[in-house]
């Protein structure tokens, strides 16, 4: 996995608008996986309660590589650019449908995925993806944990229970503008078949902790590379659109002054690209209500067989909203 995969795995941080979501009032609502209060306190001595995760092999399951979409104004001569994907992928093999916006690849193997994939950037061929699955992380919220516990802390605790832990961030509420610490933790770890001991642990640090399912947003995601809805920009290699003018270039180097009103990249109005306003975003949102769970992975109308795992693989929000607290480990 290259670079830019794997940080898209590891941006959506904590941090929340409350305005927006309210996160973590429709937690509290969820089902809780334990009843750490109810349950009798840590004996241990230990910092961490001494539930010693099973040591097993990381999961052996082979899923399927998800779909890459590639832009039609980039397939003109289709038997030379499958003769090239081959050679590039050789021993796997791949299929194509041609959907009506999109050629889509279908590669039958984790490897040859990741060639075609890096075969397609060097060649610079502008196409979009989704996460592999394998190597989605299984995210856990822990409860009840005081905010200043240093994440690095958190993850050496929960590695020395067995766990792989792949990402570790204190929840960060975004109130009226000052951002507000949670005693909320999301930990991402490592696809592994002993993940569900997880739910066990009660204790981190001293703090009677419970360990929970994260909520499940339903938004369709936005890339904020190419602006357009649908995937997310670790997984793009169109062009940057800028979410304030809708130029050909990175937000980072928009010299629109303050003055002038924001262009939309994906209708041309006047907001900025990811307002969720947007008749764009409305209507893929209405669309989608509209629409049975398998056509909800393709809201631009390509849709392959068999894929419904790469659905809404990653949370996306505005960059303005996303905070680099969290601590990110590779
Ligand atoms: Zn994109
Ligand atoms: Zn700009
Ligand atoms: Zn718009």
């Amino acid at each position: 996995m290259n670079n830019n995969e794997r940080a898209d795995t590891v941006c959506s941080t904590g941090e929340f608008d409350e305005d927006e979501t309210p996160f973590v009032e429709q937690l509290k609502r969820r089902k809780k996986r334990t009843k750490p209060l109810d349950s009798p306190p840590p004996t241990k001595k230990t910092l961490v309660d001494n539930i010693q995760a099973e040591p097993t092999n990381p999961t052996s399951n082979i899923h399927k590589p998800p779909p890459i979409f590639l832009k039609y104004n980039c397939t003109s001569n289709y038997i030379q650019l499958c003769k090239d994907i081959q050679e590039n992928i050789q021993p796997a093999t791949f299929k194509t449908k041609s959907g009506p916006k999109h050629l889509i690849i279908l590669t039958d193997t984790p490897d040859g995925y990741r060639a075609a994939v890096k075969y397609l950037r060097n060649v610079k061929i502008e196409f979009h993806t989704f996460q592999p699955k394998e190597e989605k992380p299984f995210r856990v919220v822990i409860r009840g944990l005081h905010h200043t516990v240093p994440v690095e802390l958190i993850k050496t605790e929960l590695e020395k229970l067995g766990f792989k832990i792949r990402n570790v961030s204190n929840v960060i509420i975004n109130r009226h503008g000052t951002k507000i610490p949670r005693p909320l933790f999301f930990v991402d770890l490592e696809a592994n078949e002993n993940n569900q001991n997880i739910f066990e642990v009660r204790s981190i640090m001293l703090g009677i902790v419970s360990v929970e399912e994260p909520y499940k947003k339903t938004e369709i995601p936005q890339c904020q590379n190419c602006q357009q809805y649908g995937h997310t920009k670790g997984y793009c290699n169109y062009g940057p659109k800028c979410v304030k003018c809708g130029r050909d270039h990175h937000h980072s180097q928009c010299t629109k002054p303050i003055s002038e009103p924001p262009t939309c990249a994906l209708c041309g109005e006047s907001h900025p690209a990811n307002y969720r306003g947007c008749t764009v975003h409305t209507d893929l949102q209405n669309k989608k209500k509209d629409q049975p769970k398998q056509c909800q992975i393709f809201p631009f109308g390509d849709s392959p067989p068999g894929t419904l795992e790469n659905a809404c693989h990653q949370k996306s929000r505005p960059c303005s909203q996303l905070s680099s607290s969290a601590s990110k480990h590779r």
